[in-house]
């Protein structure tokens, strides 16, 4: 009985793997350990979950494909598994076609919400394969391309998404730009303004156009950064960003608190994503990326994902204003 019923799970996660590698391929999929018996604990070592330095030296241009990095990360397209915390909720996720977003994208959907993704023109085969595991997930997707510098565009993506998928409940302001500058004086206006513009004028916008559509029970979660508590001296203006993202965060959790809205930050260490190989850090960086952690490797995008859900899900009713961290061990505070 033992026998036949592991020999199912084992056919059973193979389809469900081929199915999915269709749709994702993964250079690696999650190692997990297949308990032998009920009584055996599900335990997986984190230090060597997942691929650990050196890394390949790899650079694309701008805003990068995560399905042309080495290796691919994992985003949960195979390990994921919802258990309906987000039953009928409606997300719009900025830069939900990889890294971060794409992981919170795809547990959200498997979570039971529909999900809007927002993303940048050259990267729909990144979102085409995340609408595609949405739609998988039997959820209502909802893909809307477009460059959040813009204020008409922000509040177009806005009034698109609350059409289409019927309201809105979740929206994460997860879209963000990051690029290594060795000295301030390398960075120029148009440059600056680029990190500043995605970074906090979108979630500026955004926020002011979803805010009429939010009713009580509904949650904001912005992205910050270890960046915000301890910043890269080549990282000037990017950390600057998430330092305010920490502080909008907290000024609209009191804002918006006795609207019974609530906000949050997740505040990643290191996450093996297209932003650090398009310009986000140098190519001796890339090698040694997550060397420093005590984990001793970089995150991966799933292993934020189950904390977007938590964030956003009703049992975390007096979470807000909290900035959650997922840094490998050497994050602050
Ligand atoms: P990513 O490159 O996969 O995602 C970032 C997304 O931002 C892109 O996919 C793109 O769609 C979007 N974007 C950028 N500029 C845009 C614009 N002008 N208009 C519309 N969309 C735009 O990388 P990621 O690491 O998953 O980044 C997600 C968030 O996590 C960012 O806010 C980043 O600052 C934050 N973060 C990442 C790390 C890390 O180590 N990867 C660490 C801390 C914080
Ligand atoms: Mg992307």
């Amino acid at each position: 009985m033992e026998k036949e019923i592991t020999r199912r799970n084992a056919v059973g996660k193979i389809a469900a793997t081929i199915a999915l590698a269709a749709v994702a391929p993964s250079a690696f999929a999650q190692t997990k350990n297949n308990p032998k018996s009920s009584t055996d604990p599900d335990l997986t070592d984190p230090t060597t979950k997942y691929p650990k330095p050196p890394f390949k030296r790899q650079f694309q241009p701008f805003p990068g494909l995560a399905s042309k990095m080495i290796p691919v990360p994992d985003h949960g397209e195979e390990s994921y598994v919802g258990s309906g915390r987000l039953t009928g909720r409606k997300a719009l996720i900025t830069g939900g076609d990889s890294g971060i977003g794409r992981a919170a994208a795809i547990a959200y959907a498997r979570e039971g919400a529909d999900v809007a993704i927002n993303y940048l023109q050259e990267e729909e085969e990144d979102a085409a394969q995340v609408i595609a595991l949405i739609q998988k997930a039997g959820r209502k997707a909802v893909a809307i391309p477009g460059d959040i510098r813009d204020e008409s565009f922000c509040n177009k993506l806005v009034s698109q998404a609350v059409e289409k998928l019927g309201g809105l409940d979740i929206l994460v302001n997860n879209a963000g730009h990051q690029k290594t500058h060795e000295s301030i004086l390398d960075i120029s206006t148009e440059e600056f303004e680029r990190t500043m513009k995605t970074n906090l004028y979108a979630p500026f916008w955004i926020i002011k156009a979803v805010l009429p559509h939010l009713k009580p029970g509904s949650c904001i979660i912005g992205l910050s950064s270890v960046q915000a508590y301890d910043p890269s001296a080549e990282l000037y203006d990017y950390a600057q960003t998430k330092a305010a993202t920490t502080s909008y965060v907290k000024s609209l959790a009191k804002q918006l608190g006795p609207k019974g809205i609530r906000v949050n930050g997740v505040a990643p260490g290191p996450v093996w994503t297209a932003l650090q190989i398009s310009g986000g850090q140098t190519q001796e960086k890339i090698e040694k990326f997550g060397a420093h952690t005590p984990l001793g490797r970089p995150g991966q995008p799933a292993e934020l994902a189950s904390i977007f859900v938590q964030l956003a899900a009703n049992d975390a009713s007096f979470a807000t204003g909290q900035i959650y961290g997922a840094a490998g061990g050497s994050g602050q505070p």
